[in-house]
């Protein structure tokens, strides 16, 4: 039975096209018991993990890029290309550009709003969308063909919430920025320079990966400035709370995740961080119907947890399968919390560590050379997957 053809089924709206909201949908149509449709602002699944190259034009953004209409088709669920305005839990409706839509379940996946300190349009961000990666790339040009400058990179953290901290990219795209200006003989004219407000950037990784960013930022000649909150960017740099100015040409900045904007006014359940307060299940406190999965939700768990692409599939699959259970009316739910672990192939430009974390173990794995293919792979796989050209293997 064809998704359209199913008008009898109920109705989930999955808000967001990016991991989790392609992952519940995918999930949610296979079951065929539901009319699934997805709305999102993007007409492509950006794949964040591999979009760490493009700035230094490791990879094309088109290769970054998993057209939605092309899942839609593979999986059997509807597409509506459109930005949500609002959402009113009391009367299941949502608000769109592309008109009011209602629904019988609704999975929040539109990833996290961005805590801006001051000043913040003086730096870029990875983390802001595809266009982002794109502006960096043109500033990394511009410093590469005036051949010298002075880069600076870091992260910030929200005090409410440590899951909703990002530095893995930072610390991908400083690798591969030195590995390019190594590569064109630039790399002496240039000075690099890791920031970030915390005392201990990184340490959620665990010990042992943490211990091994000093050596590394050392043996590349990238200077440290942590430990010092950012009071603001301006024209001129990043400027810390006692007073120091980092000078800089251009500032990487991933900032930390906070709630969503559109959540605001919504009468949904939020966490004092700003992210939707939900269950082991993936169900938002105090609602029979709404489920809210990765970067948007409020996730459990030990101190190191951390939002992650792979935790936001693993929501969004347990947010499609406890939508069947409730449908069906069974009792058995399933948790997120069995499967929270920090999993990150970290590149380097000519190789990666492969960095992991679970409640028994934490490590880091060198793979030089290996691993930097071996991202590289995924990026495709995850794409081959999701167009269902490729089957999925257990826990990848
Ligand atoms: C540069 C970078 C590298 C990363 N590398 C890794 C990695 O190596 N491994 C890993 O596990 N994780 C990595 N992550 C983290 C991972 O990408 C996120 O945790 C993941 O994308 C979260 O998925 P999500 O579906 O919750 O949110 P998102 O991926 O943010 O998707 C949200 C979607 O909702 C859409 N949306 C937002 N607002 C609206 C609206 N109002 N209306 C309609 N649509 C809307 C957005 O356009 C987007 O498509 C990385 C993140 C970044 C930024």
């Amino acid at each position: 039975m064809s998704n359209s053809a199913a008008l009898n089924l109920p109705q989930v709206l999955v808000l967001g096209g990016g991991f989790g909201g392609v992952q519940a949908a995918m999930e949610l149509a296979r079951t065929k018991k539901f009319r699934v449709s997805l709305i999102s602002e993007r007409s492509f699944l950006h794949l964040f993990p591999t979009s760490i190259w493009i700035p230094t034009r490791g990879i094309r953004t088109d290769q970054t890029r998993v057209p939605l209409t092309a899942i839609a088709k593979a999986n059997d669920f509807t597409l509506v290309n459109g930005a949500v305005a609002g959402i009113d839990a009391a009367t299941n409706t949502v608000q769109t550009s592309a008109g009011n839509l209602s629904y019988d379940y609704l999975v929040i996946a539109m990833g996290s709003g961005k805590m801006k300190p001051p000043g913040v349009e003086n730096s870029e961000s990875l983390c802001t969308g595809p266009q982002a990666a794109v502006t960096l790339r043109e500033q990394l040009d511009a410093l590469i063909a005036a051949g010298t400058g002075r880069i600076a990179v870091g992260f910030g953290g929200n005090p409410k919430d440590p899951s909703a901290v990002r530095g893995g990219p930072a610390f991908e795209f400083l690798f591969n920025v030195d590995h390019l200006l190594r590569r064109t003989g630039l790399r002496e004219a240039f000075e690099l320079t890791f920031f970030a407000p915390m005392e201990q950037p990184g340490i959620r990784m665990g010990k042992k990966a943490y211990e091994s960013l000093g050596p590394e930022l050392g043996k590349r000649g990238i200077a440290r400035q942590v430990g010092v909150p950012i009071a603001r960017f301006s024209a001129e740099g990043v400027e810390f709370a006692d007073g120091n100015v980092l000078p800089a040409d251009l500032v990487m900045f991933i900032p930390a995740g906070t709630g969503h904007p559109v959540l605001t006014g919504s009468g949904l359940a939020t966490t004092e961080a700003g992210f939707l307060d939900i269950d082991s299940g993936c169900l938002v406190a105090g609602t029979t119907n709404v489920y809210a999965v990765g970067d948007s939700a409020a996730m459990a768990g030990p101190d190191w947890r951390a939002k992650q692409g792979h935790m936001a599939e693993v929501m969004g699959r347990v947010a499609a399968h406890n939508i069947a259970y409730d449908h069906e009316g069974r009792s058995e739910r399933e948790s997120y919390l069995d499967h929270v672990t920090l999993v990150c192939l970290m590149d380097v430009g000519n190789g990666a560590n492969l960095v992991y974390r679970t409640s028994r173990r934490e490590g880091i794995i060198p793979l030089p050379v290996v691993g930097h293919w071996a991202k590289r792979a995924w990026g495709w796989y995850a794409g081959a997957t999701k167009l269902r050209r490729f089957p999925r293997m257990p826990g990848l």
